[in-house]
């Protein structure tokens, strides 16, 4: 894959899925601390599950020092719906806490700082810098991005930092904030997990699983 073809894939899929700020599929949020604690509780559920989650959570701990005392029982009973909610109740606290005690209850604005709460790895800190604060100093690389970017061409490896590295390189900096959004709605629209749907596919002509089916 080109830089000069993965621009072109880009563009492709920015006309095809304009952004819609209240898109419910995606993760709605109001501050930092929201989509923050968000992000986290999204690991292995839908986006549609965590807004459900959103209302209740944060009318009882609104502030991550609200959630930094909360007793883990009481989390888990909101939280239920997501899924892992022992060990998710437990990182968000936990994350809440640290926000706290490390900076001064607001949440960071750097990878460094984000990745040392608990439950934030790359992915998560780089939706919050990029949808939080609009800062892109890397791509979000969730299930939908690793299997696109490995259909697509853009990445041979299944490693999720090896992915974002390779995404980083072909696309300038000024498109990185979009790359995850547009990953998404096209894993979830048509090259679906269980059976992309190729003859439906606006990037097709530059796509190395399509191509790689049609060789002469
Ligand atoms: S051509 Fe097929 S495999 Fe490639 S992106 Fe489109 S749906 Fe996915």
């Amino acid at each position: 894959m080109t830089p000069e073809s993965a621009l072109e894939i880009y563009r492709l899929l920015n006309a095809e899925y304009p952004r819609k700020d209240l898109d419910a599929d995606f993760i709605q949020f109001e501050n930092p601390f929201q989509i923050l604690i968000l992000t986290i509780l999204s690991a292995q559920t839908t986006d549609r599950t965590v807004n459900q989650i959103r209302r209740p959570l944060f009318l009882r701990y609104p502030t991550p020092a609200a959630l930094a005392g909360a007793r883990q029982e009481d989390v888990e009973e909101i939280i239920h719906s997501a899924g892992f909610y022992h060990s998710k109740a437990r990182n968000i606290i936990a994350a809440s806490r640290a926000i706290v005690e490390e900076f001064k209850g607001v949440v960071p604005r750097t990878m460094e700082e984000l990745v040392t709460l608990p439950g934030v790895g790359r992915k998560t800190a780089n939706i919050v810098l990029n949808h939080a604060f609009g800062i892109n100093t890397g791509i979000a690389v969730d299930t939908h991005v690793r299997r696109l970017s490995q259909r697509i061409g853009f990445s041979d490896s299944d490693n999720p930092e090896v992915i974002e590295r390779d995404l980083t390189t072909l696309f300038p900096h000024e498109v990185w904030g979009d790359i995850n959004y547009l990953l998404i709605r096209h894993g979830r629209a048509i090259c679906t997990a269980k059976k992309p749907q190729c003859e439906r596919c606006i990037i097709r002509r530059l796509c190395r699983y399509h191509l790689s089916r049609h060789a002469a």
